[in-house]
């Protein structure tokens, strides 16, 4: 049976990882995307939600910021359950690219093969695959399903998303070249467009850890108590994302977390620890690797202090 752990204990353990790291200057803001580089960097929330529904919560954990990558996680589970885990896995693949997220090498090695969702070829492979007979169809498919996760109608961030639209050029020929071997399934650049769209959209870290306790409750939203997506996709989007969710450093975060986790250059980090919790994590300033400095920190504190390692004896609280 797994344990919650007390919403005493996972009060004082957020609190304590709050005040621990909330002085780290570490890291900088992305600031390919213009709107990013303006985020206060001093920002920092942390969240655990629970399968049962508590909220615990330290810092800024209401601010909204833009979910970026994480938005790939959601996307990938509507298209399951579109289309259903084996397609979407034929289609795009499960397996590391080994390159940079944003890598054309890593297309052209893999003859158009995108070989996950996490990276942004397979992600906008991944949202051309929704099913849609129109662009705002398309759309407006994927921000409802985000919020379902969330539990509240989440929105466009306009702001973000004139950024990022006037400075997508990469991406946009990443679609195009995807398109070129076959591995786009609606116009590439309506994949592109929607796709970043779901990136610019304004989510709080309260939201974030609910998003990820919707997976960690096995598809059932904890707060609206609603089933979002179907039980057996679940552990699909957990396996892609242990391997593929934290960019080139996924291997290190395992190392040290040991746990399913997703990150955005919003500075938003997720970790879902199955059966029992997630933790939501928004600090903007990033290390190398696109990942919040400060999210890492906080999640490898909690993973400790908490027991929360998938990878130990015992672990993820399991008795
Ligand atoms: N919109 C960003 C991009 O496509 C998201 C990147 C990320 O968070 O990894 O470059």
């Amino acid at each position: 049976m797994k344990i919650i752990p007390d919403v005493s204990i996972l009060k004082k353990a957020v609190e304590e990882a709050h005040k621990r790291f909330v002085n780290i200057k570490d890291g900088k803001n992305a600031d390919y995307i213009p709107y990013l580089a303006k985020v206060p960097p001093q920002l920092f929330g942390i969240v655990i939600v629970t399968v049962d529904g508590n909220v615990i919560e330290a810092g800024d954990s209401r601010f909204a910021f833009a979910i970026e990558s994480i938005s790939k996680v959601f996307n990938m589970a509507l298209v399951m359950e579109d289309v259903g885990s084996l397609a979407l896995r034929k289609k795009i693949g499960a397996d590391p690219t080994g390159e940079p997220f944003n890598s054309v090498m890593a297309i052209e090695l893999h003859r158009g093969k995108p070989l996950n969702p996490c990276v942004n070829a397979g992600a906008m492979a991944t949202v051309s695959l929704v099913k849609a007979s129109s662009e705002s169809e398309r759309w407006a498919r994927i921000l409802e399903n985000m919020s379902g996760f969330a539990g509240r109608p989440l929105s466009l961030n306009e702001e973000v998303y004139k950024s990022e639209a006037a400075t997508n050029q990469h991406n946009r020929g990443i679609a195009w070249l995807l398109d070129s071997y076959g591995y786009m399934y609606s116009g590439p650049m309506e994949a592109c467009d929607v796709y970043t769209k779901g990136c610019s959209v304004d989510i709080t870290a309260v939201d974030l850890a609910t998003m990820g306790a919707t997976l960690a409750a096995g598809g059932i939203n904890p707060i609206t108590k609603k089933r979002v997506i179907t039980e057996t996709h679940v552990s699909k989007i957990l396996a892609e994302i242990t391997m593929n969710g934290l960019y080139d450093s996924t291997g290190d975060w395992q190392y040290k977390v040991g746990l399913p986790g997703k990150s955005g250059v919003g500075g938003g980090i997720l970790a879902v620890v199955p059966g029992i919790l997630a933790i939501g994590v928004f600090s903007p300033p990033l290390d190398i690797f696109g990942n919040s400095v400060r999210g890492q920190l906080a999640a490898e504190y909690l993973s400790d202090t908490l027991k929360l390692n998938l990878f130990t004896k015992g672990g993820a609280r399991e008795q």
